[in-house]
């Protein structure tokens, strides 16, 4: 099925399933070895030039933090003013040429992910993220070759929104224009997928961008800018520029061009960027558009109907894959008391099974966290449950990073359900468990709404409907992904936009049209085939 032009529909990539034996395994173990023994040295890619700069950083795998995978060239203030030049005269260009000329270049680059740059993006995700084969697939491989492709589909849907009526004798219509001036596309380190979206997604709508990826996941990065060069990208439209946040942030900020910044990452980080570009409105040459997916506590709510086993699995999944480094990473659990005896098996049961260590034993469930100051944030908080009388621990609670940053899956039972664990974002394997009086279930879900100042995900796990339909209301706000009987986790393109509310963002819905409609800026052209050549109204007739 076509639209209007000439995208085709897109459907979500397969995930591929790397069972034992599979061609996509040996294939992908064969590539894990490549990257390893070769070390790389990364340029800063401006205007399409490799450019190296004084200043390098090393790459190094989470897991096995003394094996350098390479180094990269870290921008300072001369590099971001060559990019931001790169970038505004790729504008020149870029932001005349047609949508679909533009959605050929994402579409091709979506094609050589799924085929030939898979390996590589998956590999270098699980080797510098510490991601298991499955959480490579979905996120490095499958998210992205997503957004690239209904990115491309949404563009367009967004086109053939025209005015409603166009009377006789004239003709109304809308035009995208893509914004005046550059995006500035700030990403996280834990998806590779967030970060080619983050500079692809204004791109795709004829934007120009600077792309600083987090430091601790530069490696994907740069092969993601390779894949776009690969599929045509032409120089300049997106500037590659790593480095420290707090060196490039501010200069890239204060500069009078530009026009959006497209940000995943920390509250504290995103709060900081619009406090400079507020300091700095009146130089802009158009207001930016400021679009921020952050931070989140997410939580899940038992009803006493709950299914156990359910209730278990997405309790071991939303909070423990990826090591709890996702946004969406299951937090803070409420369970009725009713029910926790049988639970508690199962879950402990559960956890107990979950083997950790390196991505390349793909035995392994859980793998390392980032770096040694998430480690070190993430100990502290599981020494403060420990040493707390408020708080008992019931699995993991220890972590090691002799050899990788290891910390083992963590579940707190607290019995203050404001206890610090239930509040704050931890970002690493740490589930924390109050236990609820099931009598007391709507104070319950007002305790759940209240708690933290985030609103990014959350579900809720029953078999009983009224009680289902009771936390969607109740928790209306509470969430920007809900989720009913099932992990908070796995937002897929095309199913579930995703994004948060409160302090976690302003929920543009990444993968969705009401994303890129923040990086246009439409012009309404009204044509008039006769024009009146004479200023009297009928009305003005004195009979
Ligand atoms: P972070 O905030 O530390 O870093 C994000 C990016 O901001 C990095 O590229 C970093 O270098 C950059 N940065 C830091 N200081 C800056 C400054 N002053 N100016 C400009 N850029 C600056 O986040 P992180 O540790 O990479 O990622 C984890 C965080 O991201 C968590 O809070 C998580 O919840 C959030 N996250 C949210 C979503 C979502 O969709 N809501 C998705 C993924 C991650």
């Amino acid at each position: 099925m076509k639209n209007t032009n000439n995208i085709p529909k897109p459907i979500n990539e397969p995930i591929l399933s790397y069972e034992p034996g599979s061609p996509e395994k040996a294939s992908l173990k064969k590539r894990i070895q490549e990257l390893k023994s070769n070390k790389i040295e990364v340029p800063l890619i401006i205007g399409g030039q490799e450019i190296k700069s004084e200043n390098l950083s090393e790459m190094y795998i989470p897991h096995d933090h003394q094996h350098i995978l390479g180094s990269y060239h870290k921008a300072g203030s001369k590099e971001v003013t060559m990019a931001i030049e790169a970038s505004l005269s790729a504008w020149k260009t870029w932001s005349k040429t047609s949508m679909d000329e533009r959605a050929k270049v994402f579409l091709k680059a979506a094609d050589l992910l799924a085929g030939p740059w898979r390996d590589t993006i998956n590999a270098a995700t699980m080797l510098n993220m510490s991601k298991n084969a499955y959480q490579a697939e979905i996120d490095a491989a499958c998210e992205l070759i997503d957004f690239f492709r209904f990115n491309a589909w949404y563009a367009q849907e967004l086109a053939e929104h025209q005015p409603m009526y166009s009377p006789e004798g004239m003709k109304n219509s809308l035009e995208l224009r893509p914004l005046e001036g550059f995006v500035f596309a700030v990403s996280p380190f834990n998806f590779t997928s967030i970060g080619g979206n983050l500079p692809c997604a204004p791109a795709m709508m004829g934007n120009v961008a600077l792309w600083k990826p987090a430091s601790s996941a530069v490696y994907p990065a740069y092969f993601i800018m390779q894949l776009l060069i690969e599929a045509g990208l032409p120089k300049g439209v997106i500037n590659f520029i790593p480095g420290s946040g707090r060196d490039v942030g501010p200069n890239v900020i204060s500069d009078s061009n530009l026009a959006g910044v497209h940000f995943t990452g920390s509250t504290n980080v995103f709060q900081g960027m619009w406090k400079t570009i507020g300091e700095n409105i009146a130089n802009y040459k158009s207001y930016p558009r400021i679009v921020g997916e952050t931070g989140g506590k997410d939580f899940c709510v038992a009803h006493e109907s709950a299914d156990i086993e359910v209730l278990a699995t997405a309790m071991v999944r939303g909070a423990f894959e990826y090591q709890g480094q996702k946004c969406s990473a299951m937090s803070r659990a409420y369970i009725p008391t009713s029910i926790w005896g049988a639970l508690k098996e199962n879950y402990i049961d559960q956890v107990n099974n979950i083997k950790m260590g390196d991505p390349e034993d793909f035995s392994n469930f859980m793998n390392a966290v980032i770096d040694k100051s998430a480690f070190d944030s993430i100990a502290e908080f599981i020494d403060f449950a420990h040493d707390s009388n408020d708080a008992e621990i019931l699995t993991g609670g220890k972590y090691n990073d002799d050899k990788g940053y290891f910390i083992e899956p963590t579940t707190i039972l607290t019995s203050n359900p404001k206890f610090r664990t239930m509040c704050e974002e931890i970002f690493g394997p740490v589930l924390t468990i109050f236990l609820y009086d099931p009598s007391e279930w709507d104070a319950t879900l007002a305790l759940v709404d209240s708690t933290s100042e985030y609103a990014l995900t959350g579900c809720v796990i029953g078999e009983d409907k009224g009680a289902l339909l009771e936390a969607k209301n109740a928790l209306t706000h509470s969430a920007g992904n809900f989720y009913i009987n099932d992990k908070p986790t796995g937002a897929v393109v095309g199913q579930q936009p995703f994004g948060g509310g409160r302090a976690s963002g302003t929920n543009d819905k990444a993968g969705s049209m009401f994303n890129l409609v923040r990086w246009v800026s439409m012009r309404t052209v009204k044509e008039t085939f006769e024009p009146p050549k004479d200023f009297r109204y009928p009305f003005m007739n004195e009979e």
